[in-house]
């Protein structure tokens, strides 16, 4: 069984065909999902729909690349995380390849995450694109290593991968390792240790082969497992327990 542990089920082009996309986690053994917040103003819309779904949970965050939109304090986010759907702060971090003044406003707001994620006791998920040397210095600075939390859509070295873990962090692989040019991603899926190893969609983006370019959603995670698994040199059902495991053990207020 399999479980993904980012996705934006709440995006329109998801949303619309949510009754197929559940139907075909099902067929695929894919039995959570994680349902990933991007800013406030979409909240309502996607707690209303992890509320209605057993399977489906939420982080709440504003993400990075969202300029123009509420900040929020880390009071109002703590509070939104007491619901018992939500089980994670973000997705938050920085994002210098699309900003690339690499803006102090996106540091101020991953630092009121990572207060958040502290006075809540929850799992941080992290972005970090263009951005990985202020990421691991404001976890660091924060003192993030006290809740940990997961690198989603992990692009970087496995030299980043190494501090992120030594920070208490779990790595999450998307449809990107699936990719041919991909190597040095590869190469840290290769040495990861699976104690820490997390699988995502990241959907609707980043369908892995052989969907890519096509519209991606947690039904087809299996093909990120079965890429590692090959690089590995194991078995996708292997990736499919072991990332399952970590994903019940760090969030933990989800329900098996
Ligand atoms: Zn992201
Ligand atoms: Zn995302």
């Amino acid at each position: 069984m399999y479980v993904d542990s980012h996705c934006h089920l709440d995006f329109p082009e998801l949303r619309q065909n949510l009754p197929e996309i559940l139907e075909r986690m099902q067929a695929n053994r894919v039995t959570h999902a994680l349902c990933v917040s991007v800013n406030l103003p979409d909240w309502p819309g996607l707690i209303g729909l992890v509320e209605s779904q057993e399977r489906l949970w939420a982080s709440v965050g504003v993400h990075p690349d969202y300029e123009d939109t509420p900040d929020p304090e880390p009071e109002e986010l703590v509070r939104l995380a007491t619901h018992p759907k939500v089980v994670a702060i973000g997705e938050t971090g920085l994002d210098y390849y699309r900003l690339t003044d690499a803006p102090e406003w996106q540091r101020q707001r991953f630092r009121r995450h990572i207060r958040a994620a502290r006075d809540s006791g929850l799992p941080l998920i992290v972005h970090t694109r263009a951005s990985a040397q202020d990421t691991l210095d404001i976890l660091r600075e924060e003192g993030a290593h006290e809740v940990g939390g997961v690198m989603h859509c992990f692009t970087e070295s496995w030299e980043v991968a190494q501090a992120a873990m030594d920070l208490n962090f779990h790595i999450s692989l998307s449809g990107i390792v699936t990719f041919k040019n991909a190597s040095a991603l590869h190469d840290v899926a290769a040495r990861m240790p699976l104690d820490r190893l997390l699988i995502e969609t990241d959907s609707p983006y980043l369908a892995p082969v052989p969907y890519r370019g096509k519209t991606n959603d947690p039904s087809l995670v299996m093909h990120v497992a079965a890429r590692i698994a090959q690089l590995k040199g194991l078995e996708p059902e292997d990736v499919g327990q072991a990332s399952t495991e970590n994903f019940f053990n760090l969030f933990s207020k989800i329900r098996r």
